[in-house]
C-alpha cells in the first residue's frame, strides 16, 4: 500500500520539483537583469565593442542586463593555451547580447564558449552520394547546433573594433545560434510575437536567390558573397551588416531590413 502511494505522488512531486526550478531560474534571471554592470566593466565593452555607445540609453541599460544572464549561464574556455580574461568575457558577451538586447529570444541551449588565440583548424563532413569525405579546413569561427560556440580571438576582436565595415564573426556565429534555437540551421529563425512566417520566407527566399544570382555573375554586391553559399549564411551575412552596416543593407534590400526590424525589434538606421 505505502508502495503503491509513493508510486502515485512521485509524478506529482516530480512536477513540483520541476515547477520550482523552473520559478527559480526566472527569478535569478530577472535578478540578473536588474544587475547594472559597473563603471570599468562598461568603460571595458565601449573600448573594445565601440557599436555599443550608440544604442539609446534604455537598451544599453536592458544590454547591461543580458550580460550579466549571459556571463552567468556559458563558461568560456582557452584553447591552445590561450587565458580568458574579463575584456574576453565582456566582449564576446556584449557583441552576443546585442543581438537580442530588445527581443525575446535567448541562447537557452548554449553553455561553451571555446576561445583561440586566433585561426583554428575544423574537421568538415561532405556528402557526395554514399561517400563520406572529411577535411580540415581554416575557420575564424564556428557555431554548433545545441552546441558550443568557437571563436577565434583575434577575428572577434577586429570583428568589434571596426564596427563600419560590416564584418563581425561573433555577430555571425550568434545568428546561427538564434537561427539553430527553431531546431535546425537553415536560414529560418523563431519569429518574434507577431511576425508572419510567409512574409519571411517569401523575402528571405528572394533576396537570397538574387544574392546568388549576382555573385554568379561576378557582379559587385554590397552583400559579402559568402552570403551565397548556403541560405544561414545569407542570414548570418545580413545580421552582420544590420548591426554594423545597417544604410547599406537597408539601400540593397530595404525589405530584407524590415523583415530583421521585426526579428530582432531594433532599428539601427536610427542609431546615428
Ligand atoms: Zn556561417
Amino acid at each position: 500500500m505505502v508502495l503503491l502511494w509513493l508510486v502515485l505522488a512521485f509524478p506529482v512531486v516530480l512536477a513540483g520539483w520541476m515547477g520550482y526550478r523552473a520559478w527559480a531560474v526566472r527569478r535569478e534571471r530577472q535578478a540578473l537583469m536588474a544587475t547594472p554592470l559597473g563603471p570599468a566593466e562598461r568603460a571595458m565593452i565601449e573600448h573594445h565593442v565601440p557599436l555599443v555607445r550608440r544604442l539609446p540609453d534604455d537598451m544599453r541599460t536592458r544590454l547591461d542586463g543580458k550580460i550579466q544572464v549571459f556571463l552567468e549561464q556559458v563558461d568560456f574556455v582557452g584553447c591552445d593555451g590561450l587565458e580568458i580574461t574579463e575584456e574576453m568575457r565582456l566582449s564576446v558577451a556584449a557583441q552576443a547580447c546585442l543581438l537580442v538586447v530588445n527581443s525575446e529570444a535567448w541562447y537557452d541551449p548554449l553553455t561553451t564558449i571555446l576561445i583561440y588565440p586566433g585561426a583554428f583548424k575544423s574537421r568538415q563532413q561532405s556528402h557526395d552520394g554514399y561517400v563520406v569525405s572529411e577535411a580540415e579546413i581554416i575557420r575564424s569561427g564556428e557555431s554548433w547546433t545545441d552546441g558550443p560556440v568557437v571563436l577565434s580571438w583575434a577575428h572577434s576582436q577586429a570583428g568589434a573594433a571596426n564596427d563600419r565595415d560590416g564584418q563581425n564573426v561573433v555577430f555571425h556565429e550568434f545568428a546561427h545560434q538564434l537561427d539553430a534555437l527553431s531546431g535546425h540551421t537553415d536560414g529560418a529563425p523563431l519569429m518574434a510575437e507577431g511576425q508572419d512566417y510567409g512574409d519571411w520566407a517569401r523575402t528571405m527566399q528572394n533576396a537570397y536567390a538574387r544574392h546568388q544570382k549576382a555573385v554568379s555573375q561576378g557582379r559587385a554586391t554590397a552583400i559579402d558573397a559568402y552570403g551565397a553559399t548556403l541560405p544561414e549564411e545569407y542570414f548570418a551575412v545580413v545580421v552582420e551588416m544590420f548591426f554594423e552596416t545597417p544604410e547599406a543593407l537597408k539601400r540593397e534590400e530595404p525589405e530584407v531590413y524590415d523583415q530583421l526590424v521585426q526579428l530582432m525589434q531594433v532599428d539601427p538606421v536610427g542609431w546615428g
